[in-house]
C-alpha cells in the first residue's frame, strides 16, 4: 500500500522532487494558549507545559521527566496543533491507542492510529488522510515506526514533531525496557529538522542518561519536573493475612472508592478479586490471561463508573487517565521503585488525599531472590534486577520518611512529609544483632553438622523451640540453638529474617529457596558487625500456632551448657552490642 519508489530522501524538498504534492496539515492554531482553551477547555498551563511546548513549537528539541498524571501529553499534542505537519506519536501501549484517539477526536482534533490491530483497509484509509495533510496527530506503534515502508509513507507528508511516550521503554537498564524502542535512534539521522520530544515518569538518573543518549537527544532542553506526589499518603505494612488486611484497608478508609489493586500473577489477581467481590466491593481482574473484550470492558467500567476496583497485573493502568483513583494497593512487592511509583501515581491525579498502600513480606523477599536467580539472561542482567529489588527492598526497611526515600532515588531532595506512615508513626530501630546471630548460627549449624538446608519456615520453628512432625523426624530439638530464640514471636521472626534477606546478611539457594550464609552474614555471626532492624507492629499470633509455647530455658539446658551460659549473659546485657555470646563463633564459616 506504500509507494514503493526508491530510495526516498526525507523532508519536504524530496518528497516534492518525486512528484508528490506536499499537503501538509496547517496549523490549526495561531498559539498554545488558544489551542488549550479551545481544544481542551483548561484554563492555564501546568508546570513546565508552556515552556516545553514553546521549545517544541520553535522548533528544538526536548527531554520530559514528569511523574504520571503531571499532563504529558498536552506537551506534543498542542505542538502537533500549532506546528504545520502532524504529530507523529510513538506509543508502546496499542490497547490505550484507541481510548487517546477518541479522546482527541471528541475534542475535535483530527487523530489516527497505526498498530497491528488494524486490518488492510483501515489502515491505508489512515495513510492516506496523512498523506492528505488530513490528520493533526498519528499514533505509531514502535515496531511499525522501525520499518522501511512506514518511514517512507511518513515522507509522502509533513511530520510535524516526533513525540516519544513512555521514553523509559529505551533504557535497558530501566524496569520496562522494550527492544523496538532502539531502533528510534534513527528518527535524528532520517529526520533531522523535525523536532523530537521523549516523554516519561521514570525520572532515576540512569534512566534520564539513558534516554538522552540512546535517542540522541543530547542537544535536547532538558525539562525535569518536581516529582513529589503530596497529596499521596505512602503507607508500606507487614504482610499477615494480606487479602484480609487489603480488605480492612479498604473498607475503613475507601468504601465505596475507585481504585487499583497490582498483584503479580494472574492467579494471585483472580483470587484477590473474588474475595473483595465476595465481601460486597466491586471488584474485577484484569491479566493478560483474559481475552481483548473482557480487559476493554473492565477498562471501560474502571472509567466510567463510581467505585471499581481493578485488581492487576501491571499488565494494567499504563497511560489510564482516572483523576479520582483514591488508592493503590500492592499485595505483592513490586520489582523495581520506578514501577512502584508509576504505578502508585496513578491514585490522586486530582489532587485530592490518596493512598498508596503496600503489604510486603518474607515471602516475597523469597520469592523475588529466587526469581532473580533462575531467570534467563546474562549476569549483568541479574544485576540489573538485583539492584532494583535491593533500592525496593530499602524503601519497604527505611526508618525514615518513605517521601524521602522515594524522592532521593529519583534524585531529589524532600524535607520528612508528615504524612508517610513512617513520619507519622515513626518506627523504632532497634539492635537486632543478637537474634541474627541465633538464626544465622542455626543455618550454619544444620549446614556443618547435618549438611541440611532449610527454608524460613522450618529454621524459625527451630529457634523458637516449635514441636513439629518435622522437628521431630530430623530430631533437630537436639541441636544446640534448638529454642533460644522463644524470646521472640513468629512474625518477629519473620521480620527478622526478612529483614536479614533485605540487608544480604542471609541468602536464598535453590529452587527451595533455602537460606544460606552470606559473607556479610559471616561477619555478623563472628562479632564484627551490628544488625540495626525495623520493629514491626506486633500482631496476635493464631491460636494453632501458639498451642505449644516452648520457652527457650526449658528444652535448652540439657544439651549445651555453652550456650545457654553465653545466652544467660547476652540476656542480661540484652540492649548491648558488645555481648556477642560465644556460641556464635564461627571464625571460618
Ligand atoms: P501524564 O501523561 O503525564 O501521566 P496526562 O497527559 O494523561 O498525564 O494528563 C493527566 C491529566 O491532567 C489529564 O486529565 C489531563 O487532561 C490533565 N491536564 C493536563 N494538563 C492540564 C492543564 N494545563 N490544566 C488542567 N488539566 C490538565
Ligand atoms: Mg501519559
Ligand atoms: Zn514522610
Amino acid at each position: 500500500s506504500f509507494d514503493e519508489g526508491v530510495g526516498a530522501p526525507s523532508g519536504l524538498s524530496r518528497a516534492a522532487t518525486q512528484g508528490h504534492p506536499i499537503r501538509a496539515t496547517p496549523p490549526r492554531f495561531a498559539t498554545a494558549g488558544e489551542a488549550l482553551h479551545t481544544v481542551f477547555g483548561y484554563e492555564s498551563f501546568r508546570g513546565e507545559q508552556a515552556a516545553i511546548i514553546d521549545q517544541l513549537v520553535g522548533g528544538g528539541d526536548a527531554v520530559v521527566l514528569m511523574p504520571t498524571g503531571g499532563g504529558k501529553s498536552l506537551c506534543y499534542q498542542i505542538p502537533s496543533l500549532v506546528r504545520e505537519g502532524t504529530g507523529v506519536v510513538v506509543s508502546p501501549l496499542i490497547a490505550l491507542m484507541q481510548d487517546q484517539v477518541d479522546a482527541l477526536l471528541a475534542n475535535g482534533v483530527r487523530a489516527a492510529f497505526l498498530n497491528s490491530t488494524q486490518d488492510a483497509a483501515e489502515r491505508s484509509r489512515v495513510e492516506r488522510a496523512y498523506i492528505a495533510g488530513e490528520l493533526d496527530i498519528l499514533y505509531v506503534a514502535p515496531e511499525r515506526l522501525s520499518s522501511e515502508s512506514t518511514k517512507r509513507f511518513l515522507d509522502r507528508g509533513t511530520i510535524a514533531l516526533f513525540a516519544i511516550d513512555e521514553a523509559h521503554c529505551v533504557s535497558q537498564w530501566g524496569h520496562d525496557f522494550r527492544p523496538d524502542y532502539l531502533a528510534l535512534s534513527e528518527l535524528a539521522e532520517r529526520w533531522p529538522d523535525v523536532p523530537r520530544i521523549a516523554l516519561t515518569a521514570t525520572a532515576t538518573e540512569a534512566t534520564h542518561r539513558e534516554i538522552t543518549s540512546r535517542l540522541r537527544l543530547e542537544g535536547a532542553a532538558q525539562f525535569v519536573a518536581d516529582f513529589d506526589r503530596p497529596n499521596i499518603q505512602y503507607r508500606i505494612v507487614p504482610k499477615a493475612e494480606v487479602r484480609t488486611q487489603l480488605l480492612d484497608f479498604i473498607t475503613t478508609e475507601y468504601p465505596t472508592d475507585a481504585g487499583i489493586v497490582y498483584g503479580l500473577s494472574r492467579n494471585t489477581v483472580e483470587r484477590t478479586a473474588e474475595f473483595l467481590s465476595a465481601r460486597g466491593l466491586k471488584a474485577l481482574p484484569y491479566h493478560a490471561g483474559l481475552d481483548a473484550a473482557t480487559r476493554a470492558a473492565t477498562q471501560s467500567r474502571f472509567l466510567r463508573e463510581d467505585g471499581i476496583i481493578v485488581v492487576a497485573t501491571i499488565a494494567f493502568g499504563m497511560g489510564i487517565d482516572k483523576p479520582d483513583v483514591r488508592f493503590v494497593a500492592h499485595v505483592d512487592l513490586p520489582k523495581s521503585v520506578e514501577g512502584y511509583y508509576q504505578e502508585t501515581g496513578r491514585a490522586g491525579r486530582d489532587g485530592l488525599p490518596s493512598t498508596a498502600w503496600l503489604a510486603y513480606g518474607l515471602n516475597d523477599v523469597v520469592q523475588q531472590r529466587r526469581m532473580i536467580d533462575e531467570s534467563p539472561g546474562d549476569l549483568a542482567h541479574r544485576r540489573k534486577l538485583s539492584a532494583h529489588l535491593d533500592a525496593m527492598l530499602a524503601l519497604c526497611e527505611t526508618v525514615q520518611c518513605r517521601r524521602v526515600n522515594l524522592l532521593g532515588y529519583f534524585g531529589q531532595r524532600a524535607e520528612p512529609c508528615g504524612n508517610c506512615d513512617t513520619c507519622l508513626t515513626p518506627p523504632e530501630s532497634w539492635d537486632g544483632t543478637v537474634p541474627a546471630q541465633k538464626l544465622l548460627s542455626t543455618v550454619v549449624r544444620l549446614q556443618r553438622e547435618r549438611n541440611q538446608r532449610y527454608g524460613a519456615g522450618h529454621l524459625i520453628d527451630i529457634v523458637r523451640g516449635k514441636q513439629t512432625p518435622r522437628v521431630t523426624q530430623f530430631s533437630h530439638d537436639t541441636l544446640a540453638t534448638w529454642g533460644i530464640g522463644s524470646d521472640l514471636s513468629e512474625s518477629q521472626w519473620r521480620g527478622v529474617v526478612r529483614q536479614l534477606l533485605a540487608q544480604e546478611l542471609l541468602k536464598t539457594e535453590g529452587e527451595y529457596g533455602t537460606l544460606a550464609l552470606t559473607a556479610g552474614g559471616a561477619d555478623v555471626l563472628s562479632g564484627g558487625r551490628t544488625v540495626i532492624l525495623r520493629r514491626e507492629p506486633e500482631r496476635p499470633e493464631r491460636a494453632s500456632r501458639s498451642a505449644r509455647k516452648a520457652t527457650a530455658a526449658d528444652d535448652l539446658a540439657v544439651n549445651d551448657v555453652e550456650l545457654f551460659e553465653a545466652l544467660r549473659a547476652w540476656r542480661a546485657e540484652q540492649a548491648r552490642v558488645q555481648s556477642v555470646p560465644a556460641y556464635i563463633v564461627f571464625g571460618d564459616a
